[in-house]
Order: C-alpha cells, then structure tokens, then sequence
C-alpha cells in the first residue's frame, strides 16, 4: 500500500493496536513519530529510519497528516486534544487510517456495528454467517486483530468492524456500507456531555455514510423463532435479528443465514456453554461484571443455580431482581460476597462459598436434570483474578474436572 506515503504521522500509545499502526504506516512510506510513556512498549518497535521516538505534546507538529490515538485515550479530558488543535492536525485513530487506505484495497464492502451492547456478539456472529457462506471476512475494531495488521481481503471481501463510541470520535471518512445501531442506552458518561453527546457520537456512524446505503435497525422478531444453542435470551434475539439484517443487506440467501446461526459457537464468557453433565448445563458469563450484564443471562434460563460475586461496581441487584425467580440459590463467592448474600438473603437460598472453586462443587452437588449452573457475577474479577478472562477460564476447567 502506498496510501500514506510521504506523509507524516505522530502515533501515540503503542499497545498492540499502535504497534500494528506504526508498522502500517512504516510500509506504505509514512514518517512516524511514535510515543508511549511505557518505555518497554517502545523498545517492542524494530527501530528504522522513518520512525522516531517523542512526545507529541512536546512536538511541533505543523505538517503532520495526523496524530493517532488509541480509543483508550480520553479525548475530552486528555491535553493531546488541544495540542494537535493549535497546529489544525486532526486526532484520529486506526480505523480512520483504514478507512483512508480503502481506496488501494480489492473491491470490498464494510459493515460497520456500534451500540451499548451486544456489539462483539452481533459482530462475531455477522462474521461467522460470512464465513460460513464462503464469503472473504475479517473481524476488526473492538474486536479480534488491528485492522491494519493484516493481509487485505480478496475481491468480495467484507470487513465487520465492531465499533465503540471512542473509535468512532476517531473516524471521519468510514464510509460504511451497512451500518448499524444496536441500542443505546446511558454509559460512558464521564467521557461525553451527556447522553446527548453520547447518541451524537454514535449517529456519526451514519452521517459518514455515502448516500444510498442502508441505515439497518434490529428490530425483535418473535422468539419462538429463536432456538440457536449459543444465542439464547432475549438480548440475542435482538443481537440475531440485527446479524440477519446485515447479512440480507449483503445478499446472502437465508438459507446460508440459517445454517451460520446454527453453527454459531458464540463468544467466550458470554453466556458460553461449557458442557451438560447428568442433565445439567454449566454456562460461563464472566464478561458481565454488573448486574445490568447478567439480568440477560438470568432472563434466558430458568432453575439456576447463580454463582455471583467478586468486585461489586455498585451496591445494588436491582437489574437482576426481575428474574430473581429464575433462580433456585444463589452461591456468593470474592470480596462482595457477603454484601450481595445481604441482598439476596430475603429472595432465595443463598450459600457463601468465598471461593470459585468451592462454589462450583456445591452447585454442582446441588444440581438436578433441567437446572443450569450460572457463572454470571455481577461483579469485577480483580480481587481474586487477573481478569475476567481469567475467572472464566478457571470456571472452564473447573467444571470440566467435574
Ligand atoms: P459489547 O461488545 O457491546 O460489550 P457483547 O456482545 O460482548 O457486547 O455482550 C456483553 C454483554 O452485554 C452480554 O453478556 C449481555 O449481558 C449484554 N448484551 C448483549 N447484547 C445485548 C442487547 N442486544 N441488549 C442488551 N444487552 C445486551
């Protein structure tokens, strides 16, 4: 690729996506002043001619094409903001260097997917139906590899990129061809003014848009239609009927749509089926680390045995309360646990259990046929974790030692 060369590019933050940006831009000929106060994550670029170390806040940058942030910069507090603003250089991110670079890659459409929720499963499962159909794909944004560091697809390739909030305030010129607003409810307030300023940035998803394009909306098909293993609960329901949306925006039969949703294996750690045992279904949901995350997972069984706790975000379960009647006890483990047991007490049996592993051998002594043992916690992982990453996979092997 040759999109940027010539040009000058200050990258800061060097993560891996900022690495895969400085080597993007190294290869197609840009100049690159690179930063990240970590000097290990310095020393993890192969030095080279074009590229060299500073701070772009102490940089004069009159003439750079761009600063690139990482979407983990807040741009609203953060003084890189009004820096690059003295010298009229725009703050963008990596998706807008892809999005620049469009031009030299083989034919190709471009799904873009933003919401409060439900954007890595509706992208992961857009991509598997793709797949699945033998259409060229590639996961990017929020989600799997920087963008910029792989092959380009073949001609008919699509890119599904998973999009937060923060990525799109990077992005000017994503022109996408289907675009999509799962839902939006109030988050990330600190970094927005208002709700407002937070629906404002997610409608610039389709103010970039070229005219002529689909703007797709998931609207909720009745549920009885909805019977596939890893998609189960209302929330997927939505998630379903949004990936249906893009994929018939695409062109492909339902047919092809059919058997992706069939064999969709969902995402790990959320509501991830991890087995059946003597008839009873062991599902790990440790990405929901608030109650607002696990009222879906307790929404979509009934008779569960609910392994909660760790790190509480807030003192409340009121978003879980109305299905606190799908649950058959509760096991409270991690730091919060005897805070949540408080809650709980008055509901529905609960048992301390402090630790992970103590919790799934008594729900597991506790369970009958047709019950299903939840990990959804409700709560962070880090006092007994590194992360929730970590808590699910612990979860794994400990019920498939059972
Ligand atoms: P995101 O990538 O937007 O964080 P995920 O697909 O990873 O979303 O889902 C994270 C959690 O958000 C799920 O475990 C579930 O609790 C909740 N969720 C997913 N989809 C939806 C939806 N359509 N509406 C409401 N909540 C949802």
């Amino acid at each position: 690729s040759t999109a940027f060369r010539g040009k000058r590019y200050a990258v800061l933050g060097l993560a891996r996506s900022g690495r895969a940006t400085v080597d993007a831009l190294l290869t197609s000929g840009a100049e690159v002043v690179a930063w990240d106060s970590n000097e290990d994550a310095r020393e993890a670029l192969v030095r080279n001619a074009e590229l060299s170390f500073a701070d772009p806040l102490e940089t004069d940058l009159t003439g750079f094409a761009g600063v690139v942030v990482s979407p983990g910069v807040p741009l609203n507090r953060h003084p890189i903001a009004a820096h690059a603003a003295k010298f009229g250089v725009p703050v963008i991110g990596d998706i807008e260097l892809f999005a620049q670079g469009r031009a030299e890659l083989p034919p190709h459409k471009v799904v873009g997917i933003t919401g409060t929720n439900g954007k890595s499963t509706t992208t992961a499962l857009v991509h598997h139906i793709l797949q699945s159909s033998g259409v060229p794909t590639m996961m990017g944004g929020n989600i799997g590899l920087p963008i910029l560091g792989q092959e380009p697809l073949p001609t008919g390739g699509v890119y599904v990129l998973e999009l937060s909030s923060y990525q799109i305030d990077l992005t000017f010129s994503l022109d996408c061809d289907v675009a999509v607003l799962l839902n939006i409810t109030p988050d990330h307030l600190d970094r927005y003014d208002g709700f407002d300023g937070y629906a404002a940035s997610k409608a610039r998803l389709f103010a970039m848009q070229s005219t002529g394009h689909p703007a797709i909306r998931g609207t909720t098909p009745t549920l009885d239609q909805f019977n596939w293993a890893a998609l189960q609960g209302p929330h997927n329901a939505q998630n379903a009927a949004a990936a249906i949306a893009v994929c018939k925006a695409l062109g492909l039969t339902e047919a092809q749509i059919e058997t992706g949703l069939q064999t969709y294996p969902g995402l790990p750690h959320r509501m991830e089926r991890i087995r059946e045992r003597d008839g009873v279904l062991y599902v790990n949901d440790s990405k929901a680390t608030n109650a607002t995350s696990t009222a879906p997972a307790l929404a979509a069984y009934s008779q569960i045995l609910w392994i909660l706790g760790g790190q509480a975000k807030s003192d409340d379960l009121d978003a879980c309360a109305p299905y606190f009647d799908h649950v058959k006890t509760a096991f409270a483990i991690g730091r919060d646990g005897p805070m949540l047991a408080n809650i709980l007490r008055d509901q529905m049996p609960v048992v301390h259990c402090v630790t992970l592993d103590v919790a799934v051998h008594r729900a597991s002594m506790a369970a009958h046929p047709g019950d299903t043992v939840l990990l959804s916690p409700a709560c962070a992982s880090f006092d007994q974790f590194t992360d929730f990453e970590a808590r699910g996979d612990a979860f794994r092997a400990l019920v498939e030692a059972l």
